[in-house]
């Protein structure tokens, strides 16, 4: 396995959001006054906190769009959350989300399935009550 390029920083272990000069977003020289404005306005994420969420772009993010997509994000899931990609948080509601789309696209199987089921039985009753059901198959 290899391991991830840290934050040039000292001491700093991010992984993650690293700028052009190798360094995070606390660290790096561009975003410095930015980070200062926002740690005065008190509502953004720095610091500690900063360091506690980690998350992907959206385009690293494998599909979710199948049974066998779920198998795959849910494999990707464990990859990231064990190798600290995600922070336990994320995994946790990224494995959720996963969880949730595999139920419903279960349901919605299982519902298109009853669906034919009670064509055929409706079919079946018809059948039987116009007397189809004596004549040789
Ligand atoms: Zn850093």
């Amino acid at each position: 396995m290899t391991t991830p390029t840290t934050c040039a920083q000292a001491g700093c272990g991010t992984t993650f959001g690293l700028d052009e000069d190798r360094r995070c977003r606390n660290h790096s020289e561009r975003h410095r006054a930015a980070a200062q404005e926002a740690r005065a306005k008190g509502g953004a994420v720095t610091g500690g906190r900063a360091l506690k969420i980690r998350t992907v772009p959206l385009d690293q993010v494998p599909p979710l769009t199948s049974m066998d997509d779920a198998v795959s994000a849910s494999a990707w899931v464990f990859r990231m959350a064990a190798s600290g990609g995600l922070d336990p948080s994320s995994a946790r509601e990224a494995n959720r989300a996963i969880t949730t789309f595999v139920h419903s696209t279960d349901k919605a199987d299982l519902l298109k399935r009853l669906k034919t089921l009670e064509q055929k039985v409706r079919a079946y009753e018809t059948q039987t009550t116009t007397g189809d059901r004596a004549q040789p198959r």
